[in-house]
């Protein structure tokens, strides 16, 4: 029978290991403090950052939500970035996606502080994931890596698909797969037969963004698929971008929701603390 890799589990110790480091620099003077942004209009967006407030207040962690109007311009919210870059009791910033058309969401995150970048989409911290060099890595792809070691599947030499190659999941998570000695392939909107490329592997990424890009009769019983994808569908419901009938064919699936996406708002806060051991210069970054 097909194991559901929930992530439950793994995100809970990472809130406890959290925890502990929260008190302790509570101890030495210092408040964690996040700051996020929210441009209004896309209610799932503004759903993930209530969601993180929520977590920040279990945590002890000062929340502050920042939000903007839709017809909000640029220079508004780089203003305010600006602000919390320079502002010495914010430690980390994050820009809630998707944003109205009008707005340019690489424009604007460029302007975060590497070292407030607590979603790795900055410049530089996107060229650390490259080159493994010190640096806030993007919270899912560590999320995908996180919970498939959580249940105990290693990497090295193992053969994997990664489906989708974004920028925010599939680009990111294959160069970590790389450095995690796994032999890659990587699957997008322009390779024929991806079922092909599963047929060798023994672990599968998915980050596609569209429900159903991979069914039960693409997969085999060797095979462990994590499925990072968030699709909204009728009725407001949330799948990822695997069939449910993978769940009859494959080794063992992620679900969604429960499944990655629940490991990356904790991986978000470890990011925080992160941010700060490199705003204290205890850890160097680039
Ligand atoms: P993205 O930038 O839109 O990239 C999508 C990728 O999927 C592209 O590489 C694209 O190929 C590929 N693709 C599109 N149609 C395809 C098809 N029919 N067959 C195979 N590949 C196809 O997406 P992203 O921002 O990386 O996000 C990916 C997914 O992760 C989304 O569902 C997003 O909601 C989800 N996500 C989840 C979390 C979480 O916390 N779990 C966080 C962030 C994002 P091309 O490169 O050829 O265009």
């Amino acid at each position: 029978m097909t194991m559901l890799m929930k992530a439950k589990e793994a995100a809970d110790q990472v809130y406890d290991s959290i925890r502990t480091k929260v008190k302790d620099l509570k101890q030495k003077g210092l408040q964690p403090h996040l700051a996020v942004i929210l441009v209004e209009g896309d209610p799932a967006s503004a759903y993930y950052a209530r969601a993180k407030q929520k977590i920040a207040e279990k945590l002890g962690v000062t929340f502050h939500l920042h939000s903007f109007q839709a017809d909000v311009t640029e220079e508004s919210i780089v203003q305010l970035i600006v602000r919390l870059n320079d502002d010495p009791s914010v430690h980390g910033i994050m820009l809630e996606l998707p944003l109205p058309l009008h707005l340019s969401a690489g424009k604007i995150e460029k302007m975060i502080s590497p070292l407030k970048d607590i979603d790795g989409v900055t410049p530089g911290n996107k060229l650390a994931v490259v080159t493994g060099d010190a640096g806030l890595y993007p919270a899912t792809p560590q999320a995908c890596i996180k919970l498939l070691k959580h249940y105990g599947h290693p990497l090295e030499g193992k053969n994997v698909t990664l489906v989708g190659r974004g920028q925010t999941v599939g680009l990111p998570l294959f160069h970590m797969l790389q450095r995690e000695n796994a032999t890659v392939t990587v699957c997008h909107s322009r390779t024929p037969d991806i079922a092909s490329h599963l047929a060798h592997a023994e672990i599968a990424f998915v980050a596609v963004g569209r429900p159903n890009i991979i069914r039960g009769n693409m997969v085999h019983s060797s095979l462990t698929v994590i499925d990072a994808g968030i699709n909204e569908v009728e009725g407001g419901k949330i799948v990822g971008d695997t069939a449910l009938d993978v769940r009859d064919h494959a080794a063992a699936v992620s679900p969604v929701p429960g499944g990655v996406g629940t490991l990356t708002t904790a991986i978000l806060y470890e990011n925080l603390l992160k941010a700060i051991a490199f705003q204290l210069g205890e850890v160097h970054s680039r």
